[in-house]
């Protein structure tokens, strides 16, 4: 463990110019009554990060189980007591100037920063469908958080801000509903929830897996997972997206076009205000989503 400004890469790092990397976002949730910090799905992103690894062909030198607890105890080191967001990065660092995925230098970091605010508006958030698409699994594997998948979803958020709305949401080469930049989506339509299958080139995210058990909770039905056209974008009663950074915030607005009343989806805050109770273990149920840093 070392202050963050002497963790250093080269510009010559591999990763830099090529994107060979993945990487996860995670957040840990201070709870001020336990005096607790709590990691949330930390085994299932470091799950996803060897399964990224994999993908890649790149070697994560450390279990992922054994990661949860080294971030449990960097979390400690640092004294964190406020939300913080944990960022593990597993790079081809070796100085290597040639195009390959073999036989160079990996680095994992974990660094950690006090969460910054909200990252999107939990009041709702007005989207475009983005002109940029997302890349096919034939092209850069989706379901592997890599580093250079990103220029992509950079572009439609700067593009959907520069049109005077809040966030993108990017379709297949084919024309599908995929995700938004960062989150998953979800759209209501009457009493069914239906989300993108993971062949539809997403991210499959793990808060949409805990929004799909906490809707099946709530209602006693399973979200559907589906291909989803454009035009249900226009037609759904309600709409979500949901991510570590995002959490669950309501879409109250596609391409010009109000979502259901144009008013956040009630819903949608109740899996907020839900999601974030658990998290910080404030509602009992699915404490195996959360780990403690500091007791047990
Ligand atoms: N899609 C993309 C492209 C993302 O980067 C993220 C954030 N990791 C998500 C969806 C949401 O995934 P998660 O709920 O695991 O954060």
């Amino acid at each position: 463990m070392v202050p963050q400004d002497e963790a250093r890469v080269s510009v010559h790092a591999n990763a830099l110019a090529y994107g060979a990397g993945t990487f996860e976002g995670i957040r840990a949730w201070w709870n001020a009554e336990h005096e607790e910090l709590y990691l949330l799905e930390a085994a299932a992103h470091y799950a996803r990060l060897e399964r990224s690894a994999r993908i890649l062909g790149l070697r994560l030198p450390v279990p992922a189980a054994a990661l949860v607890r080294l971030t449990a105890q960097l979390l400690r080191r640092n004294d964190v007591r406020s939300d913080a967001y944990v960022r593990p990065l597993l790079i081809q660092h070796g100085e290597v100037l040639t195009v390959r995925m073999h036989d160079i230098d990996t680095r994992l970091s974990i660094a950690v920063t006090p969460t910054p605010g909200d990252y999107i508006d939990p009041d709702g958030v007005r989207c475009m469908v983005s002109s940029w698409r997302r890349t096919p699994d034939s092209c850069t594997p989706n379901r592997a958080k890599v580093t250079g998948s990103y220029s992509g979803p950079s572009l439609a958020k700067t593009e959907a801000l520069d049109h005077g709305f809040d966030e993108a949401i990017m379709l297949t080469v084919d024309g599908h509903v995929a995700e938004a930049t960062t989150s998953n989506l979800f759209l209501r339509f009457g009493d069914e929830w239906v989300t993108p299958p993971g062949t539809d080139d997403i991210l499959e995210g793990i808060t949409r897996a805990q929004v799909m058990v906490l809707l099946e909770e709530a209602t006693g039905k399973a979200a559907v997972q589906r291909r989803i056209q454009r035009s249900e974008l226009y037609t759904c009663d309600e709409a979500l997206l949901c991510g570590t950074a995002a959490i669950v915030v309501p879409v109250v607005e596609v391409d010009g076009r109000r979502v259901g009343d144009g008013a956040p989806g009630a819903s949608t805050l109740l899996l907020g205000t839900t999601l974030r109770a658990i998290a910080r273990r404030q509602d009992a149920r699915h404490p195996e989503w959360t780990t403690p840093v500091y007791g047990e």
